[in-house]
């Protein structure tokens, strides 16, 4: 028994399992030290009948097959009536309930392999909850497996996002050592404030907006973009039919979808609900290990892979110069316009002179790697990227004509695999390359060791930086060139600017690598908003 209780988050994970399954919409979860002193999960669903309690906590007790087709309907969704009895024999166990209109509530209390009590009166509203003390005590060998406090609570609390971000529905509290760790509100029906509670602002804000159907299958939900990538696969929540799961091969279809989007090494991040109509496609999820069987496999992967591909076409997202990215329907329905002075900046855009400049050369608006803000009383739009690779150049090219690149060290050296070739090239140009804050050495015949990188990439893939740097080299490629090596991987991995302060920073930067953003457009990393443009903002942001 007990093979669904790995760890604490396992046991949370079934408890409010059953709370959903007894229609409850308000569940509070309370930890202390990680679960393993205590679980307690508390709903307000329909509550179970006193004389039922001791039957819930017997094996194979379970009151949710009644017919053959519920059966069949159920046993992809792994109720298999042994989870309490499982959590309750490796745990001190508390069971109270009141059912809706009954006069009472009753609890019922279990030891490991205490015997099977009667229930008594107990103080409860409607609903049920279930205490579970000291989990894994009574049993060495399993409490030897569990990680540390914080480990096992990031498990827990991962697991309550994951439900978080498909059932918007839910009152969710969850409190570890009695702090409040995350209160979701019942969130409107599109989830937004559930995906600004969950994800961030800034996720919310930028992510694009997806839903495409055909062959039976529907993918709908929030991609996000440039500034969301991760330098691991954490935020990738992938739902099917309402189930979160992790399937390789549906990542996959994502990650392919975006491969000329996303900087090498980096991951995206997504919230996405894929709905399979079962009758069309046989789908089989396995209960605990959220893997699925599709039999037509090829077509989800192939639908997928379209439907992400459509929606990063749509978004622009190479310049500028193309239509405004970000500002299509997808894009920008989150609608962050509260807040920002649309109309004074439309007044200004129109030199319109009762508009108060003082206010808007404040705002501005960001969409992605995209800046919309207000420069020499026009509306310019900026790119981000763009910007930050002029930055890095510049700073890079002022470090090798004065006393060399700033170099940052790397705490735990990097050890690479290369070819013969590069190691012959590093002997070469070994100089060059530490001039310029790279700073390589051979490991061995085929290897190299990373000791640093320049200071101002602080963001960076630094074996796939190496890598290109040495092939680069190898073909003579000179130190300007070498330079723009270093500043398009600088600038495709670094965050976009997320605040009024990041802003301003990025166009002092700017002003220091010598390009006033006033000066307008000829430096390709400005363009003007014109009258499409904008309206196109006003009907989105404005009212
Ligand atoms: P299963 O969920 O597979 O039926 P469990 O061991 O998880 O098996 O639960 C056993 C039974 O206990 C359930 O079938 C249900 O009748 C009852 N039960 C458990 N938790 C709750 C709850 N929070 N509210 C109402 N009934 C519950
Ligand atoms: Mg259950």
């Amino acid at each position: 028994a007990g093979e669904v209780i790995e760890r604490p988050a396992s046991v949370v994970k079934e408890l409010v399992e059953n709370s959903l399954d007894a229609g409850a919409d308000r569940i509070e979860i309370d930890i202390e030290e990680g679960g393993s002193r205590l679980i307690r999960v508390r709903d307000n669903g329909c509550g179970i009948h006193p004389e039922d309690m001791s039957l819930a906590l017997a094996s194979h007790a379970t009151s949710k097959v009644r017919t053959a087709s519920d059966l069949e309907a159920i046993r992809s969704l792994g109720f298999r009536g042994e989870a309490l009895s499982s959590i309750a024999s490796v745990s001190r166990f508390r069971l109270t309930s009141r059912m809706a209109g009954a006069e009472r509530a009753w609890s019922l209390a279990l030891s490991p392999g205490g015997e099977t009590a009667e229930p008594v009166p107990a103080a409860h509203g409607t609903g049920t909850t279930v205490e579970v003390s000291d989990l894994f005590q009574a049993v060495p060998a399993r409490r030897k497996f569990l990680r540390t406090e914080r480990t096992e609570f990031l498990h827990i609390l991962e697991m309550v996002k994951r439900l978080a971000l498909c059932r918007f529905d839910l009152d969710i509290r969850l409190r570890h050592n009695r702090r409040r760790i995350l209160h979701c509100r019942p969130a409107e029906l599109d989830g937004e404030r559930r995906i600004q509670d969950i994800l961030g602002a800034a996720f919310a804000r930028e992510a694009a907006f997806l839903d495409a159907q055909g062959g039976g299958m529907r993918l709908w939900g929030r991609l996000g973009g440039h500034g969301q990538t991760r330098n691991q696969s954490d935020r990738q929540y992938f739902y099917l039919n309402g189930r979160m799961i992790r399937d390789k091969r549906l990542n996959h279809a994502v990650r392919k979808a975006l491969e000329t989007s996303i900087p090498e090494g980096r991951y995206p991040s997504y919230v996405l609900h894929l709905e399979i109509d079962p009758a069309v496609i046989d789908v089989n999820v396995h209960p605990t290990k959220q893997e699925v069987r599709f039999r037509h496999a090829r077509d989800v992967h192939d639908f997928i892979h379209a439907a992400v591909n459509e929606t990063v076409q749509n978004r622009g997202g190479r310049g500028p110069q193309t239509a405004l990215p970000g500002l299509d329907r997808g894009d920008a329905s989150p609608s962050p316009a509260q807040g920002y002075p649309l109309r004074e900046m439309a007044a200004l855009y129109r030199n319109d002179r009762s508009a108060s400049p003082a206010s808007a050369a404040a705002a501005h608006i960001i969409l992605g790697r995209f800046i919309v803000l207000p420069l020499a009383e026009r509306l310019m739009i900026l790119d981000t990227v763009e910007a930050k690779r002029v930055i890095i150049r510049d700073r890079l090219r002022r470090g090798l004509e004065g006393e060399g690149v700033t170099p940052r060290p790397l705490l735990v050296p990097v050890i690479m695999e290369c070819t013969e070739d590069d190691t012959a090239t590093l002997e070469r140009r070994q100089a060059l390359l530490a001039d310029l804050g790279l700073e390589l050495e051979a490991a061995g015949p085929v290897s190299l060791r990373i000791r640093s990188i320049p200071a101002v990439l602080n963001q960076a893939d630094i074996q796939a930086l190496c890598r290109e740097m040495l092939a680069a080299l190898g073909q003579d490629v000179d130190s300007d060139g070498l330079i723009d090596i270093m500043a398009r991987h600088g600038s495709a991995t670094a965050a976009a600017p997320e605040s009024d302060d990041a802003v301003q920073q990025l166009l002092r930067s700017l002003n220091e690598a010598g390009i006033d953003p006033a000066s307008g457009s000829q430096t390709g990393l400005f363009r003007c908003l014109d009258e499409n443009d904008l309206a196109q903002l006003l009907r989105i942001h404005g009212d």
